[in-house]
C-alpha cells in the first residue's frame, strides 16, 4: 500500500479536524483553540510538544533511530479578517474571520503526515514539525526563528507547501530558485496646512501634493527597475479630508511592493522616499514614509527542490508535477525561513473549481489531504531513510 492510501485509511478523522480548524478560524498570533487542537493530537499520536514557539507556534518533534539526520515541516495557522460566504455547513462561527488561505488545510495535512510518521517510524533522524502562526503579514515565522526556532530544533533541511486554486487535485508544481515575490507594505502620511475650501491661500493642500506624490510614484518601476526584473508597486489607498469646504491637514497613501530581490525593494524603498519627502517640500508639506518589509523573496534550493520533486513523483504520476512552474508576484514569509535553512516550497491542487485565496467562497479541498499529508510523510522517508532501507 502506497503513502497515499495508508493516509487515507484515516481521511474522515483528517477532513474532521480540517472541517473543525475551519469553523473556527483565527487571525494571526490569536490562533488558540487551533494550536491547542494541533498540541492534543501531535501528543495523542505520542509526539513530543513544544509550545509558545513565538507566540501560538507549536513545535512537535518525532524522532527514530540514531541518525543525526534533520528535517522541518512547515504549516501555517492563521485566518484572515473576511466574512465567509460559502454557505457551508462547517463554515466560520467567528464573525468576520475566515480560513480563505486554506490554512486548515495546511494544518491538517502536516498534521496527517505526523500521525502516519509516528504510526510506522520508516525513517532515521529527527522530523520537526512546524506549526506556524500569523503567515498573513504579521510576522508569524520571524516570530518563530526569532525565539530560536532552528537553534532549539536544529533542521538540516525545510520544507512548506501551499495549496493552488486551479490546479487539479493530486498535481504539484513548482521551480527551482526564485518562485514567489518579496512584499512590503507601505502608508505615507502627507502633512500641510488645513484651512477653509474657499480660502486655498490660507493652506499647504496636503490633497494635492498627495497626488502628485501617487502619480510620481509609479515611475519607479518604470523607470528605475531595470526591464526584466519583475517588479510592482500599487497604490491601494488614498484618503483625506471629511467635508466638502474643508482642506484638510494630512493626507495619506498606502500600498504594496513586490519584488524579486531584496535588492530591488530596498532601492525602491529609497527612491519612494525620495520622491515623497522631495515632492511634498516642493509643496511647501512634509511626507513621512513607512515601508514595511513583510516578506522576503521565497527561493527555492535547487537540490531541495530536486528532493520534493522525486518524492512527489514516488507518490503521483510524473506528468502531475510542474517542475517549472512560473513565478508569482504574491508572497510568503516561509520565505524567512529558506533564508535560514536550505528547502523548498510546493504548491499542490486545490481543485479546478476552487474559487481563488482571499475569497469569500474559497474552502480548502478535503480531497487534496492524503496528497499533500503523503508528500510530507514520502519526503521525511526518503530525506531520513533507515540504514536497512539502504
Ligand atoms: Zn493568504
Ligand atoms: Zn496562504
Amino acid at each position: 500500500m502506497d503513502i497515499v492510501d495508508a493516509i487515507r485509511a484515516y481521511h474522515d478523522d483528517l477532513t474532521s479536524i480540517r472541517r473543525s480548524i475551519h469553523a473556527h478560524p483565527e487571525i494571526g498570533f490569536e490562533e488558540y483553540r487551533t494550536s491547542d487542537l494541533v498540541a492534543a493530537k501531535l501528543t495523542e499520536w505520542g509526539i513530543a510538544v513544544h509550545r509558545a514557539v513565538g507566540g501560538t507556534g507549536v513545535v512537535g518533534v518525532l524522532s527514530r533511530g540514531n541518525g543525526a539526520g534533520s528535517i522541518g515541516l512547515r504549516a501555517d495557522m492563521d485566518a484572515l479578517p473576511i466574512t465567509e460566504a460559502t454557505g457551508l455547513a462547517y463554515a466560520s462561527t467567528n464573525p468576520g474571520v475566515m480560513h480563505a488561505c486554506g490554512h486548515d488545510g495546511h494544518t491538517t495535512m502536516l498534521l496527517g503526515a505526523a500521525r502516519y510518521l509516528a504510526a510506522t517510524g520508516n525513517f532515521d533522524g529527527t522530523v520537526n514539525f512546524i506549526f506556524q502562526p500569523a503567515e498573513e503579514g504579521l510576522g508569524g515565522a520571524n516570530a518563530m526563528i526569532s525565539a530560536g526556532l532552528f537553534d532549539r530544533f536544529p533542521c538540516q533541511q525545510v520544507f512548506g507547501m501551499h495549496n493552488r486554486p486551479g490546479l487539479e487535485v493530486g498535481a504539484f508544481a513548482i521551480k527551482p530558485g526564485p518562485m514567489m515575490a518579496g512584499g512590503a507594505f507601505f502608508d505615507i502620511t502627507v502633512t500641510g496646512r488645513g484651512a477653509h475650501g474657499a480660502r486655498p491661500e490660507d493652506s499647504v493642500d496636503p490633497v494635492l501634493a498627495a497626488a502628485a506624490i501617487t502619480s510620481a510614484l509609479q515611475s519607479i518601476v518604470s523607470r528605475n527597475v531595470t526591464p526584466g526584473d519583475p517588479a510592482v508597486l500599487s497604490i491601494t489607498g488614498l484618503q483625506a479630508g471629511t467635508a466638502y469646504n474643508v482642506i484638510p491637514e494630512t493626507a495619506t497613501i498606502r500600498g504594496t511592493a513586490r519584488s524579486f530581490k531584496r535588492e530591488t525593494m530596498q532601492m525602491m524603498e529609497d527612491n519612494m522616499k525620495r520622491l515623497a519627502s522631495q515632492i511634498a517640500a516642493g509643496f511647501g508639506a512634509v511626507a513621512t514614509v513607512d515601508f514595511r518589509f513583510l516578506f522576503a523573496p521565497l527561493v527555492n534550493d535547487p537540490a531541495a527542490t530536486d528532493a520534493i520533486v522525486e518524492a512527489a513523483a514516488s507518490l503521483v504520476d510524473a506528468a502531475k508535477i510542474d517542475r517549472a512552474s512560473a513565478p508569482v508576484m504574491g508572497s510568503e514569509d516561509f520565505s524567512f525561513m529558506l533564508e535560514s535553512r536550505p528547502g523548498a516550497y510546493i504548491n499542490l491542487g486545490n481543485g479546478a473549481a476552487s474559487a481563488p485565496v482571499h475569497n469569500d467562497r474559497y474552502d480548502f479541498n478535503d480531497a487534496a489531504i492524503p496528497f499533500g499529508a503523503g508528500l510530507y510523510a514520502a519526503l521525511v522517508e526518503r530525506q531520513l531513510p533507515r540504514a536497512s532501507a539502504g
